[in-house]
């Protein structure tokens, strides 16, 4: 379905829950989240009725995120029962990789081939400090288990941040040397309350980029593929399995590109991750309404998608977007 400036608006990425087993200090608050009551998150079976009619109205590609989406119950299944929804063409999960070692039989069982993983330093002091408790093991399992198993393409996000893992920058390169990971590199957002502390540690992709190039010579590689690619700006080293990405929501907004509807793990339908104007399903999925109505909702919450959002990286922009990344789902 087209919006009002002529985006095809065929990608839902839906949060199944605000939970998280990691704290990431970019993400959560220090003084912690007040999480969502279990009664006010989505069902499953609320979950899918949303997708089935968002499918009708166009939507082809699924994102399962969170919070932690591997921490919700039945996250098998309901994958499982997504991947038979007609007309769903692709269908992917990100996720911090912490519990991904025992799931990824299931997963993959369950139909999913597309993963995305966090991590943002391959350090694992490092990594406990960012997450404020995590085991890089876990997730370096995790990964490990899902390129074993067959996934594919595996991609591995990380967000730059200025004085934590810039210094890492050729070590994240160099994964994708001999493994057929695509490295992405994500510019840190001003989101929510962590967003304050943030101020000071974003770190552009063009600094990223160049960083490489100083040691590399990096040959993109977008092309044919960009559809799959998303926003990123994809790159290989020669000779290199994987490659390298950079997603620049802050230096290169790609607004002018952007196929997404966010569905939050409270039932709200989110047109702009940067903007806190949401469309409450909940309460007319809960009071028994009809898929018309369901259906002009989400036309409603398409027509409202803001032509791009203003967000810069200042203490104005962090007034604008007060909600977390783990409340939207990123
Ligand atoms: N728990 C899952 C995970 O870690 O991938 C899914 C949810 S997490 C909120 C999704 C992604 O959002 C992660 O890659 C995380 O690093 C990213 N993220 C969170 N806050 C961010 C921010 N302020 N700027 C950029 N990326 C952010």
């Amino acid at each position: 379905m087209l919006d009002n400036y002529q985006r095809d608006i065929n990608y839902l990425r839906i949060s199944i829950t605000d939970r998280c087993n990691l704290r990431c200090r970019y993400c959560i608050p220090k003084e912690g989240l007040s999480l969502i009551g279990h009664d006010d998150i989505l069902r499953y079976e609320e979950i899918l009725r949303v997708v089935r009619i968002a499918v009708s109205l166009g939507v082809a590609k699924v994102r399962i995120t969170g919070g932690e989406p591997l921490v919700r119950r039945g996250v098998v299944p309901f994958v499982a029962a997504l991947k038979s929804v007609p007309g769903i063409e692709d269908l992917s999960l990100t996720t911090n990789g912490v519990l991904l070692e025992r799931c990824a039989a299931d997963l993959f069982e369950a139909g999913v081939r597309r993963i995305n993983v966090s991590l943002d330093s391959l350090n694992s002091d490092k990594y406990l400090q960012i997450t404020r408790g995590g085991c890089l093991d876990d997730v370096l399992r995790g990964i490990a288990s899902v390129y074993a198993q067959g996934f594919s393409p595996i991609k591995i996000n990380v967000v730059a941040i200025n004085g934590f893992n810039d210094d890492e920058i050729l070590d994240f390169a160099r994964l994708t040397l001999d493994n057929p990971y695509q490295v992405r590199f994500i510019e840190l957002m001003p989101l929510g309350h962590p967003g304050r502390d943030n101020l000071g540690k974003y770190l552009a992709s063009e600094i990223i980029m160049r960083t490489i190039a100083g040691k590399y010579t990096l040959n993109p590689v977008n092309g044919e593929r960009e559809k799959m690619d998303g926003p990123a700006k994809m790159y290989r080293i020669a000779g290199g399995m994987g490659e390298i990405g950079f997603i620049s929501p802050v230096s290169h907004h790609f607004c002018h590109r952007c196929n997404r509807l966010r569905l939050t793990a409270d039932g709200n339908l989110r047109a702009c991750l940067l903007s806190d104007e949401e469309i409450d399903l909940k309460t007319p999925l809960r009071t028994g309404c009809t898929d018309d109505l369901l259906e002009t909702l989400i036309k409603e919450a398409i027509a409202g998608k803001p032509r791009k959002h203003e967000v810069q990286f200042d203490e104005q922009s962090l007034r604008k977007c007060v909600k977390n990344m783990s409340a939207i789902g990123g």
